[in-house]
């Protein structure tokens, strides 16, 4: 399973992380930043298939997947 990490400091409550994932792993949270954004978060990271899409649509560069460690 992926692991879907949102650095929240410098997330800006764009979402476009969330329009971007194909398979709805993402999804905005109730987690306010310190500018006051909502974050989003992973809430079926079993559906991710690690495509990076929602890497590369981050303007902020707030968003990062990885593996977890079972699957390294
Ligand atoms: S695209 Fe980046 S800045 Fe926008 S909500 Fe997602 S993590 Fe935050
Ligand atoms: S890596 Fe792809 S499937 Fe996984 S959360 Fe990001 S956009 Fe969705």
């Amino acid at each position: 399973m992926k692991k879907i990490i949102v650095d929240e400091e410098y997330c800006k409550g764009c979402h476009l992380c969330i329009s971007q994932c194909k398979k709805a792993v993402l999804a905005v949270s109730c987690i306010r930043n310190a500018r006051g954004y909502l974050v989003p978060q992973a809430n079926e990271p079993e559906n991710c298939t690690g495509c990076l899409q929602c890497e590369m649509i981050c303007p902020d560069m707030a968003i990062a997947v990885e593996d977890s460690a079972d699957e390294k």
